[in-house]
């Protein structure tokens, strides 16, 4: 087809238009992952085309895949012993994709509106994503404790959902899901469990070895790590589902660009390094500000008043994760002193970066609930999340002790 090299009989701009693309791949392999910026592919003939369409075998087009992209989907589904994974373009999307994904039955394309029993303690915008795009079109949408053993089975057993979908470490007061447990619950009334691991990410919990049927990512978070790039990850247990998955990406067409995928990959590389020091960090600040009298409470499972201490440490072994969440005794008028005078800690509306970061849920992550169901879900006006960095703890802990000052 159109590979062979360009008759001398062209003109010049068509020339220009043509020259120096298609040339012949290396022989040798490149040490990392080009960036493929490619949309489409050729093939020698039409009739390989059509094999290619026929068989999935190869690439088509970069929404159904691209090599870039694909390298990344593999090194999350190592990286969560899956069976295989799909990138977005965001973590929203992820999820998205994944409620379609897990709400499609067996032999089904389409999917079905069965109840969906979500966690009480979820990001806002998940909660929203719930509301508007499954609740208000027809899917019954139940919220439970679901890090709250009797009452998870409780409520498995009495709603019988087609799907539960929670957060391994709930996004901002760090309760701890129980995703074992769960996911016998899920399998005794034949329901699917979709976690949200962007919190923990594989370093401190593979939640499919536990039995979860998809774990979601917002790789905009710790895998990237930089703050510098968006995307999300779904990796699924089975086959089945990760057909689900693909199909449903094409659809939804939220697919994630090369540039964004090499950027996440290279992330990844030094995400056991960053988690480490970013973990160890948080330990040190949440027993600062647990002993710092203009603090009434710190939510952060590493300490052993916080409810999901116990399973915090059975689950993610030693860390327990790089969010500390705390009431300031001041009250709401002592937030907005308190963040404006931090001089390390940037005031950013994301998490997990390498960056110290400081957020306030009620205006920004959890903005979109109304205040009753703010309070439902013990998210005060007074309370502060701090997302911890890799910088030395000791500048860290200085910055938040001239600020409570
Ligand atoms: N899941 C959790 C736990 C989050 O905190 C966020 C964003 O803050 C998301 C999902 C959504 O990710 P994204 O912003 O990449 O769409």
């Amino acid at each position: 087809m159109n590979q062979q090299p360009e008759p001398p009989s062209w003109h010049l701009e068509t020339k220009l238009v043509h020259a120096g693309e298609r040339t012949t791949t290396p022989k040798a392999t490149p040490t990392t992952t080009p960036i493929y910026t490619t949309t489409t592919y050729l093939y020698p003939s039409l009739a390989d085309l059509d094999a290619a369409f026929a068989t999935g075998e190869g690439y088509l087009y970069t929404r159904y895949g691209n090599p870039t992209v694909t390298a990344l989907e593999q090194a999350i589904t190592i990286a969560e012993a899956g069976r295989g994974a799909v990138a977005y373009g965001s973590g929203m999307a992820a999820l998205h994709g994944a409620l379609l994904a897990a709400a499609t039955p067996r032999g089904e394309t389409a999917p079905r509106p069965g109840l969906i029993l979500a966690a009480r303690d979820l990001y806002g915008s998940t909660m929203v994503l719930l509301e508007e795009l499954f609740a208000a079109r027809g899917t019954p949408v139940v919220y439970a404790d679901l890090c709250d053993p009797d009452a998870a089975a409780e409520a498995i057993a009495t709603h019988k959902p087609a799907l539960l979908l929670v957060e391994t470490l709930s996004n901002p007061l760090l309760r701890v899901a129980h995703v074992a447990e769960l996911a016998a619950h899920c399998r005794a009334v034949g329901a699917r469990l979709v976690v949200d691991g962007t919190l923990t990410t594989p370093i401190l919990l593979r939640p499919l070895s536990l039995g979860a049927d998809l774990v979601v990512h917002s790789a905009t978070k710790y895998l990237g790590g930089h703050g510098d790039v968006a995307g999300g990850l779904v990796v699924a247990r089975s086959s089945l589902l990760l057909a689900n998955l693909v199909r449903q990406s094409r659809l939804l067409g939220a697919s994630l660009g090369p540039f964004e995928a090499q950027q996440i990959l290279r992330g990844m590389k030094t995400l056991a390094l960053r988690m480490e020091r970013q973990c160890a960090n948080a330990h040190r600040i949440a027993h600062f500000l647990a002993e710092h009298a203009a603090i009434s409470t710190v939510y952060y499972p590493g300490l052993a008043t916080h409810p999901g201490h116990a399973q915090a440490q059975q689950s993610f072994g030693t860390h327990a994760g790089a969010l500390v969440s705390c009431e300031l005794r001041g009250g709401p008028s002592a937030v907005a002193p308190f963040v404006d005078a931090l001089r390390l800690f940037l005031p950013a509306t994301t998490l997990g970066d390498i960056y110290s970061l400081v957020s306030v849920p009620a205006l920004a992550s959890h903005r979109e609930l109304t205040p009753l169901q703010r309070a439902e879900r013990g998210i005060s006006d007074s309370l502060v999340r701090l997302s911890i960095g890799i910088e030395a703890a000791e500048d860290l802990i200085a910055d938040l002790a001239q600020a409570l000052a």
